[in-house]
């Protein structure tokens, strides 16, 4: 391990794009995980390595079937004793993440929940699931009722989630979902036997997927997200005592440490002096980090870890003024996109894996390493043969914003190029300049022209292949979104996304 995605290609001049990159670009990985790889005959003894790695490092350990998603909202890594944060400890994802793999160079496709998510739970970008804004005008400007009724925000029932593969393989798939933009109403309970979610302060209520949606509408948003988290976690360990015995797919979202940052006074720092938001932030993690202590402790005493697969993760950062923005939605800067990354399997080797991978990735790690088996066409690529310490090549793409114009991201050559609708493009040494501090854009003409090509093209295929999707896309139940209407108005009310 030690290779990175930036590492390919070379510098010193612009080179012409090679087949594969091409290919990516243009036409995705259509032909699946397997045969993309196979198809560079310079990759072979590399993947044949990696696979020694995986069998020896594995001895008899036969594929998990009970697979854990864990996804805790607006986690930044660098606030992680396991990424290198010094200010504090997190010994439980330090836990985690010394029982599996690491991965210093997660990023987010998207800079909030709703395209992010989309994205993990798909393998497609925002783009070609429609999770995207439109127009450039914001959800704030036109109101969160309007762009709801131009579901732009739904998930489509055309798409097929993880949760649709794992169900269709015969495993038992429950949400506990603490997050009102993730509403179930939103497409986003697409393949879920069981739906948890909280309603008000302190009830969690549970959704049986082959029941009619309810009528009622939801009340009481729940901003106490320590409280609303702690009792989905409670429910968690019911349902699993419930079904520990069967093939089993659970996604866990936790909704600390969003702001409004409220941790329980007991992890705010022991001092005269009012706290930050940066402490109030970093006290939010620490009580998230004892949750995570709760949630592995359950899944030990109830499956133990020798069939089990955790992929530990967030779907995106949180700004704290580094680019003169807060909390996120507004910027593809590296605070906003930079996600932590841990995979846990019996199949898999431990280590720390320096790739540059993208959450996308996520969903065909998941299908490869359970053996449900990695479908052709995803934009994702199963991170399988990286943590057996093959090199990749490829590039990194982001884009989807909550607030401000449109911007899109795309990091390849060793250059992290952003666009941005309303402003000057810019241009980051992507792995000397990682905070991205010095704007290379105008010394580098030829890298910014080359990586605004690039982007232009790839933004086109994924734009293209939306409209496919929308032909083939059923309308969903919008009566069913208007009755939520009113419990996501309050929650994002709550949250500070909307203004009275
Ligand atoms: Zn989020």
């Amino acid at each position: 391990m030690g290779s990175s995605i930036y590492d390919f290609g070379d510098r010193p001049g612009v080179r012409d794009m090679g087949h594969d990159e091409v290919a990516q670009i243009a036409g995705g990985n259509k032909n699946g995980v397997g045969k993309s790889i196979m198809q560079k005959q310079r990759w072979i003894l590399p993947v044949l390595l990696a696979m020694c790695t995986v069998v020896v490092s594995c001895g008899r350990a036969r594929a998990p079937d009970a697979v854990f998603l864990i996804v805790v909202d607006t986690l930044r890594p660098d606030r992680l004793s396991a990424y290198g944060y010094r200010a504090h400890e997190t010994p439980h994802i330090d836990r985690l993440a010394e029982r599996g793999v690491r991965f210093v160079h997660a990023q987010s496709p998207a800079s909030w929940t709703v395209p992010s998510m989309g994205a993990m739970l798909t393998s497609f970008y925002p783009t070609q699931i429609g999770l995207i804004e439109r127009q450039n005008v914001s959800m704030v400007a036109i109101g969160w009722q309007q762009r709801r009724q131009q579901q732009a925000y739904t998930l489509q029932l055309v798409e097929t989630t993880l949760a649709e593969h794992m169900q269709r393989a015969g495993f038992r798939t429950a949400a506990f979902v603490d997050q009102p933009f993730l509403s179930f109403r939103a497409g986003f309970l697409q393949g879920f036997d069981d739906w948890y979610y909280p309603v008000g302060r302190v009830t969690i209520r549970k959704h049986d997927t082959s029941e009619p949606i309810p009528a009622e509408p939801d009340t009481a948003p729940l901003v106490d997200a320590y409280r609303s988290d702690s009792l989905l976690i409670h429910e968690f360990d019911a349902w699993l005592a419930q079904n520990e015995d069967e093939k089993i797919f659970v996604w866990l979202h936790l909704l600390t440490p969003h702001r409004p940052y409220l941790p329980p006074e007991r992890y705010l720092p022991d001092s005269d002096e009012v706290p930050g938001p940066g402490e109030r932030y970093d006290a939010e993690i620490r009580s998230v980090d004892d949750m995570i202590g709760d949630i592995t402790r359950i899944i030990r005493s109830r499956v133990g870890f020798a069939r089990t697969m955790i992929v530990f993760t967030s779907d995106h950062g949180e700004g704290f003024g580094e680019h003169g923005m807060v909390e996120h939605g507004h910027t593809l800067h590296s605070e906003v996109v930079r996600v932590p990354l841990v995979v846990v399997a019996p199949t898999l080797s431990r280590g720390v894996v320096e790739v540059a991978v993208s959450t996308i990735d996520v969903l065909p790690t998941i299908l490869d390493v359970t053996g449900v088996g990695v479908p052709p066409g995803l934009e994702g690529r199963s991170l399988v043969s990286v943590i057996g310490g093959e090199p990749r090549e490829g590039l990194l793409f982001s884009e989807g914003m909550l607030y401000g114009s449109t911007e899109r991201s795309l990091t390849a050559h060793g250059y992290k190029f952003m666009w941005d609708q309303q402003a000057p493009s810019r241009l980051y040494d992507a792995r000397a300049d990682r905070d991205e501090v010095n704007d290379i854009a105008q010394t580098h003409r030829a890298w910014t022209n080359k990586l605004e090509g690039m982007l232009a093209v790839l933004h086109n295929r994924l734009a293209q292949d939306f409209t496919v999707r929308q032909n083939a896309a059923e309308p969903v139940d919008s009566l069913a979104m208007q009755r939520d209407e009113e419990r996501v108005l309050k929650s994002l009310k709550s949250l500070g996304y909307i203004n009275d």
